[in-house]
């Protein structure tokens, strides 16, 4: 009888430990399955992408002012880019320039003039950090310079059309920073512009060849140009 009473006090200890050790480690796993399921543990792995996006946005910042340091080449450009823009295909029919000579996709953006400025000095300045590579006077153009510069870390070369060939200040091979003047637009109409309109023809060529091409023919070959309003310049 007393063998019996022990073993039953000793089974009642033995359960008694075994619900209060499972209770113990049932409390343990909710508290483990809390810490997963635990806010700011989300929190915290819901913010682990926001830093990375943001610090991939500054990135982006970064490689945009890198990329540009590019800077408009004329007061107000964002109210200038209003005929010729980067791809249009004219004609000497259908273009919003008249008279017009040229027929083709345009290579470039063209800088329009207000009319306080047809008889005034009007500076361009460079639109990026580079090395100047050309300055001539060019049929279609009258003066042009060319600028080499780095765009998402390729070579392109800037080309300013229409500039009064005399004033272009910079050398072949100067370091050139944006920003700094390099020379007047031509007075309208005049042999400074080959004829043109007093404006601006500004073109991204891609690669460090010099290209001055204007117009190509076939719309394929844009594809060897970059439209200058993707960059800040026309802003
Ligand atoms: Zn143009």
């Amino acid at each position: 009888m007393k063998k019996i009473i022990i073993i039953i006090i000793f089974a009642v200890i033995l359960l008694g430990a075994a619900v209060f050790y499972n209770e113990f480690s049932h409390k343990q796993n909710n508290s483990g399955m809390n810490s997963g399921n635990n806010s700011p543990q989300n929190t915290s792995s819901q913010n682990a992408p926001t830093p990375n996006s943001s610090s991939s946005q500054n990135q982006n910042a970064q490689n945009n002012s890198s990329q540009n340091g590019f800077v408009p080449p004329l007061p107000d450009a964002a109210a200038r880019v209003t005929k010729k823009p980067f791809g249009i295909y004219v004609t000497p029919q259908n273009s919003p320039v008249q008279p017009e000579r040229f027929t083709g996709y345009h290579t470039g953006a063209d800088f329009e003039t207000f009319p306080n400025e047809q008889n005034a000095t009007v500076a361009v300045h460079a639109v990026c950090n580079g090395t100047f590579r050309l300055k001539e006077y060019a049929s279609g153009y009258g003066g042009v310079a060319v600028e080499q510069c780095t765009l998402n870390g390729s070579p392109i070369t800037v080309i300013y059309g229409h500039l009064n060939a005399a004033t272009i200040t910079p050398n072949v091979g100067d370091k050139i920073s944006a920003g700094q003047a390099i020379g007047d637009l031509g007075k309208g109409y005049s042999v400074q512009t080959d004829g043109e309109r007093k404006h601006l023809h500004l073109g991204f060529h891609k690669g460090a060849a010099i290209n001055i091409l204007g117009y190509v023919q076939n719309k394929a070959d844009l594809a060897q140009w970059i439209d200058p309003c993707l960059y800040n310049v026309c802003k």
